[in-house]
């Protein structure tokens, strides 16, 4: 695996794969890597000649000071992993490669930037989407990978390459999950044993509405799942919403698509998970 530092460098490497008529495929992530993340090379390589993994704790997308703080970076155990899956190039930029001081960013996102996510940490689909776009525009992936995990970020994402015209096709993956249902996440690092058996609760309460909502009881089958979490002792529940798959406004009966999606602080940790409904 050929790893990299600097735009300049890995720019100079992909030029010479474009003029080779190789197309390349983007994976961002922030590293921890977990299977999760794998899932997402291993389709960047079923569809793509070269594939990118960029790993780069962006500062700008955290809300929390902490959060930036503890973030794991267990790089040395990362690139044994990228390799054995023989992924091709690992971007791994210093924060200053990736931004100059005082840099300012601003997209209007609409509606969807404010809803779920946005409303508990405000700012952070700005920072996604400015380092997002800075990707974008090093690595000129002709496809780039994202997980259903985070599904508002794909629709964030998804509206900044049509409002800016980017020359990329984006792929949703689906969520890898431990064997007992918690989705695989970075942060579960961080979770203790107990508080790994109370997560339990966030994917029991999704699969419950799956299981149960019958195409009429949405208020219903989102009320009971919201009590399972909110009676779960070691969890604080923030949202549960079942919403339309294309804008996250709350659902309605003519919604085509339909995702459950819920955020909840477990012990010291805030994890999020959703599950698509229809
Ligand atoms: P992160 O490192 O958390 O920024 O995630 C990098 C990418 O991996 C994002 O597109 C996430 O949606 C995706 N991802 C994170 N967790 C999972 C998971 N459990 N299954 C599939 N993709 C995931």
């Amino acid at each position: 695996m050929k790893i990299f530092n600097t735009k300049q460098a890995l720019q100079q490497y992909l030029l010479q794969c474009r003029q080779n008529g190789k197309t390349i495929g983007l994976v961002p992530t922030m590293g921890a890597l977990h299977n999760g993340h794998l899932s997402l090379i291993k389709q960047a390589q079923q569809k793509c000649d070269v594939t990118v993994c960029s790993i780069f704790v962006n500062p700008t997308q955290f809300t929390n000071a902490d959060d930036l703080k503890n973030y794991p970076r267990p790089i040395e155990a990362d690139i044994t992993k990228l390799e054995s899956v023989n992924c091709d190039i690992l971007f791994n930029p210093e924060v200053t490669e990736m931004y100059a001081a005082n840099e300012q960013w601003h997209i209007d996102l609409g509606q969807l930037e404010h809803l779920l996510e946005g409303k508990f940490r405000p700012g952070h689909y700005q920072g996604v989407t400015q380092v997002v776009y800075k990707l974008f525009d090093i690595v000129k992936p002709d496809y780039a990978f994202f997980g259903q995990k985070d599904y508002q970020q794909y629709l964030v994402i998804d509206k900044m390459v049509q409002l800016l015209n980017l020359p990329v096709k984006l792929v949703m993956c689906p969520i890898e999950r431990e064997a007992d249902g918690l989705a695989m996440s970075s942060r579960n690092i961080h979770l203790t044993a107990d508080d790994h058996a109370h997560a339990l609760v966030l994917s029991k309460a999704l699969a419950y509405i799956k299981d149960n909502f019958n195409g009429s009881n949405l208020s219903e089958v989102t009320h009971s799942a919201g009590e399972m979490v909110r009676n779960q002792q070691g969890v604080t529940l923030e949202y549960l919403e079942i919403a339309d798959g294309e804008t996250l406004q709350p659902a309605t009966d003519e919604s085509a698509h339909l995702v459950a999606l819920t955020a909840a602080q477990v012990g010291k940790t805030r994890l999020i998970d959703n599950m698509i409904i229809r």
